[in-house]
């Protein structure tokens, strides 16, 4: 039987992060498997890629912080190149209820040191070509957030650990993980055993189907989110001088928060998604289309542009969310047993500040952060604050 010091569950940008930090500090053998034939298949490749600073609880703001700091400096730190804009966050804020939880959230943000812009819907409109922002009562803008490159940071971390011993293994599902004694001592997967005594459950949306392999109750519920692609006509770009002024030319994030509708620039098309309030939980990745017309009519009223645009394709994906939409980082209830999951439709920004604290808690490292909003144990604690600001 093989045998790893580390067995990492997941390719995703949690499982890639934590491997990399993990053979940064030399973890020793660290193994990571992954069930789909590449990397960056499951949440990580159909996220939005969008970065902010702008959360309400402050343990994200640190993670999101921290994250950010080094999207600046990815290239010269983990050594591969990315794509990351920092054009921007904005949220448009149409309720009293959301614009008063906003006003807290900034005088918050702020008190930790960061730019962020308090604007009225006018302001709004005037930096957003094309925004119609009726009805829209107030609005919050950080310049250093943006849109940043879900492959790219993926591969970037994985190739780095790899060059620093790192072994990958595609195409392989972990079925069980054996424990003996309340001591994790054995993964099962579709391709043999490893004997481990150490396991890091970075399985994203299917991390409670892995945590349940170890006898562990972790509520981490899947939920189904879209993505639409449109362009002005089939075949056009936004930039096309024919529709000059209908979006923004950069690639600001605009979030109609009281809706969830947001929309980016991404290349010559336009990015736009919306929760769907009748979705249930579930694994279910089909496109659901017949709730295009919904989305349309939300987007229509915030973005005219979209009315006669062609939308020419769609993805779902899953969003990880917990009771409290706050992940869980650190032990997992077993000795040996760690987690990195349940980030609530938030984490691709936050996988590298993460990946870092997690591997020094597993190296006995002090991380430099307080880890009680994300403890295994407040679960079983009763309803904690948890974070607000989610879209
Ligand atoms: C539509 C959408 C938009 C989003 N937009 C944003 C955004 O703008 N900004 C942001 O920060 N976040 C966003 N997110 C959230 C973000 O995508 C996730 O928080 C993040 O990707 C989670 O990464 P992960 O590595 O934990 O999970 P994943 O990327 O899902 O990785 C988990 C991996 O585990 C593998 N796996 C599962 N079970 C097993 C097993 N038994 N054996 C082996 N492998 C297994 C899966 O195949 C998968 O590859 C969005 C998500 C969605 C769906």
């Amino acid at each position: 039987m093989d045998s790893a010091d580390i067995v990492i569950v997941g390719g995703g940008c949690m499982g890639a992060a934590t491997a990399y930090y993990l053979t940064q500090l030399g973890a020793g053998s660290v193994v990571l498997i992954e069930r789909d034939t590449q990397l960056g298949t499951g949440s990580t490749g159909r996220n939005a890629g969008g970065v902010r600073h702008q959360f309400s609880d402050p343990a994200n703001i640190a993670l999101s912080r921290e994250s950010i700091a080094l999207f600046e400096r990815f290239e010269d730190v983990v050594g591969s190149p990315i794509d990351f804009w920092q054009d921007g966050y904005l949220f448009l804020l149409s309720s009293e209820a959301s614009a008063a939880r906003f006003r807290e959230s900034v005088t918050l943000q702020r008190s930790l040191g960061l730019d962020v812009a308090w604007l009225t819907g006018d302001e709004a409109a005037r930096m957003t070509p094309g925004l119609d922002a009726e009805g829209v009562i107030a609005a919050t803008f950080c310049a250093k957030d943006g849109i940043t490159d879900p492959n790219g940071v993926t591969m970037g971390f994985a190739k780095a650990a790899q060059a620093r011993g790192l072994t990958i293994r595609r195409d392989t599902e972990v079925t069980g993980i054996d424990v003996d004694g309340g001591r994790i001592t054995r993964v099962r997967t579709s391709r043999g055993d490893i004997a481990t005594g150490t396991v890091v459950n970075a399985a994203g949306p299917w991390a409670g189907r892995v945590a349940a392999l170890a006898g562990v109750t972790l509520p981490i519920t899947p939920e189904r989110r879209h993505i639409f692609i449109a362009h002005p006509e089939a075949g056009a770009g936004w930039d096309d001088p024919r529709f000059a002024g209908r979006t923004p030319a950069s690639r600001l994030m605009v979030i109609d928060f009281d809706t969830t509708f947001y929309f980016h620039r991404e290349g010559a098309g336009l990015l736009f998604g919306m929760g769907d309030p009748s979705e249930r939980p579930g694994f279910d990745l089909t496109v659901k289309w017949d709730f295009l017309p919904a989305v349309t009519e939300v987007a229509a009223r915030r973005l005219p542009a979209l009315v006669d645009a062609a939308v020419t394709h769609a993805w779902a994906g899953l969003y990880e969310m917990t009771p409290d939409h706050n992940p869980v980082i650190g032990p997992l209830g077993l000795d040996g047993f760690y987690g990195i999951a349940g980030f609530s439709g938030h984490g691709f920004q936050q996988a590298p500040a993460a990946g870092r604290v997690l591997a020094d808690v597993m190296l006995g490292r002090d991380p430099r952060f307080n880890l009680a909003p994300f403890a295994f144990s407040r679960f079983a604690a009763g309803p904690a604050s948890g974070e607000h600001n989610i879209v």
